[in-house]
């Protein structure tokens, strides 16, 4: 089965490389954009690997501030590393280590194929071998049959010659405390490989032989000239193929979630039969619970309470759970889902009190803050919607929160179209509830909801009187922290899929995210006012993830007939949600680009001229110039 654990050896000094990288270690040398060891997590994150131990040593802090923006990240240093070799480094990783692993070393180039073959591999111990390479560094392998029988630098020592060593190789439990057993009996400078083939005698170790590898390893400045004009160049070339040929059908979904995912978090599903009452799976699910208190910056005060529903399950679950019996909800309702909180609490009989606005328009906080001073004393707790989905605004959280607080007033947070793509920092904007899903902005599977709870608070819910059974919030709570795990029978593969993309956010990081969706939004308003297409909501209130379109006044238009012929062509667009006024809502959260946006914004121009839509401001024509890289503007002709 697919192994969820790597090491990255990272603690030598790079001597032969002094000239080039002195004051960073040489995995922090760049080919492309990123530097090696950042492109080497990567591939490791995208091959499924869900926690990554780098030992370090030389510059250690390099690597330490990395581990603090990806919390799959995890360091330990071998503080001996200039008098030790690879094995005392790999033997500090032990307490880390539950089961098999992907060993690596730091300076590695190579193609996402590498990490296939070991990841689907038979083989309970494999080492990568690849052909020549004449690097001047080799390691060379002596096999029989499908063993290896020794690892030498030695040319001489090799009688059956199987292969290059990689530096890639998958590594069993099993083997693994054989080496340190075999370590701690050996003096100064041991390294691993010279452990793997003293071993090899003894334990079973296989290889997976790809004559044809793109990989190098950067040791001195000739294998870096290497990497940089052959290696890389192949390397990258390769990995764009790759992912052509294994992509799974992408559509480019332009309703607000479920959005489009990476073929990642979709294979990431795909898992070995798993009771998830076993110690293994509670532990990621309170990774989950951890990290999504991380994404909000809430450490130390927040706790992620985790529900198998839509996000709707988890709005009712707080709703119903945390307001006392006798005290009101303030509702805020500028849209359908401050609408539907208080068709929540109709339903289970908590006392609210709404404030209704018409839908697209903002909040009045100076009608809002004489709200709460008239309400004093009645309310307990304000609701509202972040991004009110809707229509595409985004209402003023870090305002009302302040107000509130002021107030001694609690405040629930319907975060559900914004957490993950709009940042939310609890430290400085501290509302009391954030209630989201797995699958808009965090860009995983429908399936999961759940709500991140200020600790404090949600303990004071403790004696309240159940409305609900299975939504209870805090007994849901109570249950992650005396069994460490879900209370009801867990939504297993969307859970993977949940922790597979929270480490891809963490991967591409807050603020890239909310970049590359604040791209995708510029590119989508630049395009549909040239097409003519008129905006509902006033551009001061976007929320920059959804844009809600006024539909031509043409007979020609049907929002049906537009809806097909982008669907037939790749995109999916999705109706307004409003009673009296006639509009359509684009997304652009999800793993899409303002490439993306681009072809969709040139195909509705299509649909345009195709059905000669007079769109009522002139119709003008889109065109896209996408040449890749920056110049990726749109254009009017
Ligand atoms: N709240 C907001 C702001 C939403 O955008 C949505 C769904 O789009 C929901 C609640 C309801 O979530 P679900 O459809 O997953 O129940
Ligand atoms: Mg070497
Ligand atoms: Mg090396």
């Amino acid at each position: 089965s697919r192994v969820r654990q790597a090491v990255i050896l990272a603690a030598g000094m790079g001597s032969r490389l002094r000239d080039v990288a002195s004051h960073t270690p040489k995995g922090f040398l760049r080919l492309g954009i990123k530097s090696i060891i950042e492109e080497s997590i990567a591939k490791l994150v995208w091959s499924g690997i869900d926690e990554i131990i780098i030992v370090t040593g030389f510059r250690n802090e390099h690597y330490e501030k990395l581990s603090k923006q990806m919390p799959f990240l995890k360091t330990v240093n071998n503080d001996m590393y200039e008098t030790t070799g690879s094995m005392r480094s790999l033997s500090k990783a032990q307490d880390f280590l539950k089961g098999d692993f992907l060993l690596l070393e730091s300076d590695l180039v190579y193609e996402f194929d590498a990490l296939q073959v070991v990841q689907n591999t038979a083989h309970k111990n494999c080492v990568l071998l690849s052909g020549k390479t004449l690097s001047g560094d080799e390691v060379y392998a002596d096999v029989r049959k499908e063993t290896i029988l020794k690892l030498s630098k030695k040319k001489a020592e090799i009688h059956h010659w199987g292969g290059e060593l990689v530096g890639i190789s998958r590594i069993s439990h099993d083997l693994y405390e054989e080496m340190i057993a075999w370590e701690a009996r050996k003096s100064k400078k041991y390294d691993y490989e010279n452990c793997l083939s003293d071993l090899a005698n003894i334990e079973r170790i296989n290889f997976e032989f790809v004559e044809d590898l793109a990989w190098c390893e950067v040791d001195d400045s000739r294998h870096l000239e290497r990497a940089m004009n052959v290696v890389y160049p192949r390397v990258c070339e390769r990995d764009a193929k790759i992912s052509m040929y294994r992509r799974t059908d992408r559509e480019v979904l332009l309703n607000p979630g479920p959005a489009t995912t990476t073929d990642s978090v979709k294979y990431a599903m795909i898992t070995e039969d798993i009771c998830p009452r076993e110690a293994e799976f509670g532990e990621m699910v309170e990774g989950i619970r951890r990290d999504l208190v991380r994404v909000v910056h809430g450490e130390g005060q927040y706790e992620t309470v985790l529900f198998a529903s839509s996000g709707t399950g988890a709005v009712e679950a707080c709703l119903s759970s945390v307001i006392p019996p006798a005290k009101s909800v303030l509702i805020i309702n500028n849209g359908a889902y401050g609408k539907r909180m208080e068709q929540i609490c109709d339903a289970f009989g908590v006392l609210h009190i709404d404030y209704d606005i018409e839908w697209g328009q903002p909040i009045n906080l100076a009608f809002l803050q004489s709200l709460l001073n008239d309400l004093s004393g009645q309310i307990s707790h304000v609701a509202l919607v972040h991004h009110e989905t809707t229509v595409g605004i985004l209402n003023p959280l870090r305002s009302i929160v302040e107000m509130a607080n002021k107030a001694n007033i609690q405040v629930i947070v319907d975060a559900m179209s914004s957490l993950g793509g709009i940042p939310i920092d609890l430290r400085t904007c501290k509302a009391h509830y954030l209630i989201s899903s797995a699958n808009k902005c965090l860009q995983g599977m429908p399936g999961v909801s759940f709500v991140v709870c200020e600790r404090e608070s949600l303990m004071e819910t403790k004696e309240f009187a159940k409305r609900s059974f299975y939504f209870n919030l805090y007994d849901n709570f109570q249950f992650f922290q005396v069994q460490h795990q879900m209370q009801f029978t867990p939504p297993v593969h969307i859970l993977y899929a949940l922790r597979q993309a929270i480490n891809e956010y963490f991967l591409e990081g807050e603020t890239q995210r909310y970049q590359r969706y604040s791209e995708s939004y510029e590119c989508l308003i630049e395009g549909l006012e040239q097409l003519g297409l008129r905006l509902y909501v006033d551009k001061r209130h976007h929320s920059r993830l959804l844009t809600s379109v006024v539909e031509p006044d043409d007979k020609k238009y049907e929002f049906a007939d537009m809806h097909q012929y982008l669907k037939k062509r790749g995109f999916t667009v999705y109706p307004g949600k409003s009673a009296n006024k006639r509009m359509f809502r684009i997304a652009n959260i999800g793993e899409i680009t303002k490439r993306d946006v681009g072809a969709f914004l040139e195909t509705l121009s299509g649909y345009l001229r195709a059905r000669q839509i007079n769109v009522g401001f002139g119709n003008r024509h889109y065109q896209t110039t996408i040449v890749g890289g920056k110049n990726e503007t749109a254009h009017v002709s």
